[in-house]
């Protein structure tokens, strides 16, 4: 009869796997989805049929906001 010795294994050190998040590739930033990137919106038409234009709201006209993926760190736990 044999007594079969298994191997010892060390438990697997958790670590937290950090991976760059793929929408702002590590920037913590992503382009505004308000504005598209453009740092403003058209509200209305002028009397000229021309689209009049305000700074975005939402990203103040920086044209980038805080990425929603990561929370603005850049990198996925
Ligand atoms: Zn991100
Ligand atoms: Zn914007």
């Amino acid at each position: 009869m044999f007594e079969l010795e298994r191997p010892y294994r060390k438990p697997r050190p958790e670590k937290p796997v950090e991976r760059r998040c793929h929408r702002c590739h590590g920037t913590g930033r992503s382009a505004c989805r308000s504005c598209g990137g453009q740092g403003r919106t058209a509200t209305s038409r002028s009397a000229l049929g021309e689209p009049v234009y305000i700074r975005c709201t939402a990203c103040y006209g920086s044209k980038v906001c805080r990425c929603i993926t990561c929370a603005g760190i850049g990198f996925i736990t």
